[in-house]
């Protein structure tokens, strides 16, 4: 799905939706301004007043502890109102449609939503019909995109080995039910890393695979030879339908990551893994808590990440038309100047 649907007519991120399709440039500005947020975390003054005035609404109709709540801190840093759905006891529940929730929370003023649905395209779907002043925000949907997450590991990578082009990383366990795995072979591919290759057993490999712009490898050992960044996946037991895996016990001995392995790849090599870890099924703790592991800095960066997106969508999303617009339109003023997020934050940052 390539999407200039994500793009204003500026070509400003409007929606963010996926990877694929979008510029090296446009993920570098996403990079550059989360480094602008990303000292305000440890500062004493946590809040920056960009989107003041924003209602944002966390739609999530698939659990989620780490995204939903680094949203909501992303949200409430840039002085939004936000409004978490609980959608298991709501609307869609009784039977209400997603179009129907959506037109509802449109009534009541909304800027923004922030979407995670066990359906891949969902996310799309509410951004082609909602109201052209809202921005929407894929928090993962289905198989297909896990944007956010993937922004949050370049993040991540470029922190501690900023030249992709000579960066080799290896993404390795369930490729096939992997929304994350899909958005980061894009963006590693976009940003110019010099190799990824993807690591599994055969049966969580979707057919034709090199198509996506890797190599593949089905043992560990050989596997992690000369490599940077190790990635791993959950195994995504409730996205698998039938037994594509002996047993977990025998999947870890073959795929699991422990310390002797991960000595395989080069000696500064990072270990990354989008949680929630399944400790002993795809990672052994020592590595998981170890030395190399960047696991808990992730889940840290995804703040900035999510902030750096949700003020870029807001910044290029016109103001509410109609009768509102005066009020929409002064809160726009008000909240995003027109020089933008540099100079609410300065050249350097608010760190
Ligand atoms: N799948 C969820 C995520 O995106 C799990 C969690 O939130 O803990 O992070
Ligand atoms: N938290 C990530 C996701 O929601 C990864 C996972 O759940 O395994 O896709």
């Amino acid at each position: 799905m390539t999407d200039n649907l994500q793009l204003n007519a500026e070509g400003k991120l409007k929606h963010f939706l996926t990877i694929e399709g979008l510029s090296k440039s446009l993920l570098t500005e996403i990079l550059d301004t989360a480094e602008s947020f990303a000292g305000m975390s440890e500062h004493q003054v946590k809040k920056v007043p960009l989107l003041r005035g924003k209602t944002i609404v966390n739609l999530f109709f698939e659990n989620s502890t780490r995204t939903r709540t680094t949203f909501e801190l992303a949200a409430t840093r840039l002085s939004a109102d936000v409004i978490n759905m609980n959608i298991a006891t709501s609307a869609t529940s009784k039977g209400e449609s997603l179009l129907d929730t959506i037109r509802n929370l449109e009534a009541m003023f909304v800027d923004m939503f922030v979407v995670r649905h066990a359906i891949s395209g969902a996310a799309h779907f509410i951004a082609q019909q909602t109201a052209p002043h809202i921005s929407v925000i894929n928090a993962g949907d289905g198989q297909h995109a896990h944007p956010t997450q993937a922004m949050l590991d370049m993040f991540t990578i470029r922190q501690l080995k900023p030249d992709f082009s000579s960066l080799r990383v290896a993404i390795i366990g369930d490729i096939l039910h992997s929304r994350v795995a899909r958005s980061e072979i894009q963006a590693l591919n976009t940003l110019g890393a010099a190799e990824v290759r993807v690591i599994a057993p055969k049966t969580l490999l979707p057919a034709h695979v090199e198509s996506l712009g890797v190599s593949v490898s089905h043992n560990l050992t050989e596997g992690l030879k000369d490599i940077d960044v190790v990635m791993m996946l959950r195994l995504q037991k409730e996205r698998m339908s039938s037994a594509l895996l002996p047993s977990e016990s025998e999947y870890f001995k073959c795929f699991g990551l422990t310390e002797e392995k991960l000595k395989i790849a080069k000696p500064d090599a990072i270990v990354m893994h989008p949680g929630p870890i399944n400790r002993g099924v795809e990672i052994d703790s020592k590595v998981a808590d170890g030395p190399q592991s960047v696991i808990l800095k992730q889940v840290s960066n995804g703040i900035a990440v999510r902030m750096a997106v949700m003020a870029m969508a807001m910044q290029a999303t016109a103001p509410a038309p109609g009768r509102f617009a005066a009020v929409h339109a002064d809160r726009h003023a008000d909240s995003l100047p027109a020089s933008g997020i540099h100079t609410i934050l300065g050249d350097k940052g608010v760190a």
